[in-house]
């Protein structure tokens, strides 16, 4: 966990180069690390009616889980202040990776590192649907 994660840190700076934000102005990259070692970038994608927003995290996800992968270790985060990633995309990450490592980046070059279960405490999985 307490590994170098500059590289991530970086490929989610240039992932969030492309965000399309024309409405809140709010950029974000992420960058999601396969147990393999493969690297998904995403950015988030705004829409003038709202709701269909999708996030850096989701984008980064679905684009992985499209191309056959399942199984993720680390995902960075980056904006320009260091939000942490939203509810939805908690619930979206905890699906396939319960212990994920996320971490969360600023522009100016500082990180916070997490585990998903800190950020996302007693979740609901694809276990409970198990009987
Ligand atoms: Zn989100």
């Amino acid at each position: 966990m307490n590994k170098d994660w500059t590289f991530l840190i970086e490929s989610a700076r240039q992932a969030r180069e492309n965000a399309y934000a024309p409405y809140s102005n709010y950029k974000v990259g992420a960058a999601l690390l396969t147990t393999e070692g493969e690297i998904y970038n995403g950015c988030n994608v705004e829409n003038a009616a709202y709701r269909p927003t999708i996030c850096a995290e989701q984008t980064a996800i679905v684009k992985a889980i499209s191309e056959g992968e399942q199984k993720f270790k680390a995902i960075a985060v980056i904006t320009e202040n260091g939000g942490s990633p939203c509810g939805v995309c908690r619930q979206v990450l905890r699906e396939f990776a319960p212990n994920l490592i996320v971490i969360v980046a600023d522009t100016s070059g500082n990180h916070r590192i997490y585990q998903l279960a800190e950020l996302l405490p007693d979740s609901f999985g694809p276990e409970e649907l198990r009987t």
